[in-house]
């Protein structure tokens, strides 16, 4: 077959979208059959005008729910003055956000590298790993995600991601999350990291207990192996702190984050702490990295979560969707766990029809593997509506 052949699949651009991205799509997610047009707040519109609540944030990303007034007064200000800068050149935007989210890391973190995803955010955690130890092996546990390109995927232990893409990099263990002497048997001097989550997320919503994690960090210490913190979804206020270390009180050498940080728009960062130093200069970098309308988005979003109590809100809203779903809860339900607006609720059987059942109501939900039924809403989520989403989990989950 000729490639002109190969290129006369139909186009038909009146189509509805979901079969064009369908069709043309890689083929590594299947839309599904509905196109959303628009947003505001904590909801999503359809094509047909139809009204949704978004308890997903999409994946966390819309922290501040859909196009929030402050977010995108500062794109389409920035967009309108500077766009594209490498990192080569400095620039006040971008200045003014280092300072800003170094101030919101708090000490002893001090450095700051800047990039455009989660998966980037860990590369670059693993590679600040292995180049200030020169060490090579990092341990990192099951159930973890830390994303899909090959390193980040090399810390990522679920096999359904990994299998059909070996060899991946050398050097990576895997170790049941929470269990300290499972991670005590494989740490030692040749070590570079240690690498989890504070609340595991695609995993299926599990935190782990602030006595594990301070048993990790003296393991750590007492091994000369940095502890690094994947926030990429615990980040930004989610958990109720505006960071989860922050929550359990326990410091991390290098914190990675993504997801929420630009309330949508396209970043990552990797806090690093004073005691690593700066990095070989050509060593690492980035053409997107911190352009100048990422640093406007995220500094709006900063801004946003601190100014208007966001971290609080989280916190006020999950406890009280936490206590209403343990209260509530009907047979089919196992077990509510999360911290703040990251919440799962672990079923006796599959989620799925679940999460068809809430979407037949126009309520978006997500899973967190097979029998976790995931709660991401925007952290400004009115009441009302938080509270028809939980009236609707309970009663599709009894
Ligand atoms: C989503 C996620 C990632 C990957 O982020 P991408 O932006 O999709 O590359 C990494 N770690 C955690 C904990 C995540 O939730």
């Amino acid at each position: 077959m000729s490639s002109t052949q190969l290129n006369e699949a139909p186009r038909d651009s009146s189509a509805p979208a979901h079969e064009i991205e369908t069709l043309l799509g890689a083929g590594a997610i299947r839309p599904r059959p509905v196109e959303f047009t628009h947003g505001s707040g904590a909801r999503l519109f359809d094509s047909e005008g139809n009204s949704y609540i978004d308890a997903t944030s999409s994946y966390g990303v819309a922290s501040l729910g859909h196009a929030h007034p402050k977010l995108v007064g500062a794109i389409a200000n920035q967009a309108g003055r500077l766009m594209a800068l490498t990192p080569s050149f400095a620039n006040g935007q971008r200045a003014a956000y280092m300072s800003a989210l170094v101030e919101a890391l708090g000490a002893p973190f001090s450095r700051l590298f800047l990039c455009n995803s989660g998966a980037e955010a860990m590369e670059a955690t693993l590679k600040v790993a292995r180049l200030k130890t020169g060490r090579t092996e990092v341990v990192a546990c099951i159930r973890g995600f830390h994303g899909r390109t090959l390193g980040a995927l090399s810390a990522t232990a679920e096999k359904a991601y990994r299998a059909p893409f070996g060899p991946l990099v050398p050097g990576f263990t895997h170790v049941p999350y929470g269990r300290i002497d499972s991670l005590a048997e494989v740490v030692n001097s040749s070590t570079a990291a240690v690498v989890l989550e504070v609340i595991q997320g695609e995993g299926g919503v599990r935190p782990a207990e602030a006595k594990y994690l301070r048993e990790v960090r003296e393991l750590c210490d007492s091994t000369g192996t940095l502890l690094a913190f994947d926030e990429v979804q615990t980040g930004f206020g989610r958990t109720g702190d505006l960071f989860a270390f922050q929550g359990v009180g326990v410091t991390p050498d290098l914190v990675a984050l993504a997801k929420g940080i630009a309330g949508g728009f396209p970043m990552g960062a990797v806090g690093m702490t004073e005691a690593l130093g700066p990095l070989p200069p050509g060593s690492h970098g980035s053409t997107f990295g911190g352009n100048p309308l990422a640093c406007a988005a995220a500094h709006a979003v900063l801004d946003v979560i601190q100014g208007e109590g966001l971290c609080a809100r989280a916190r006020g809203l999950g406890e009280h969707a936490m206590a209403r779903l343990r209260e509530g809860a009907g047979r089919n339900v196992r077990e509510v766990r999360g911290r703040g607006l990251m919440i799962g609720i672990e079923l006796r059987g599959a989620v799925r029809p679940a999460l068809d059942a809430l979407f037949s109501r126009r309520i978006l939900a997500l899973p967190a593997g097979r029998n976790v039924l995931r709660l991401l809403p925007p952290l400004v989520i009115d009441e009302r509506d938080w509270d028809t989403v939980i009236d609707n989990v309970l009663e599709l989950t009894a």
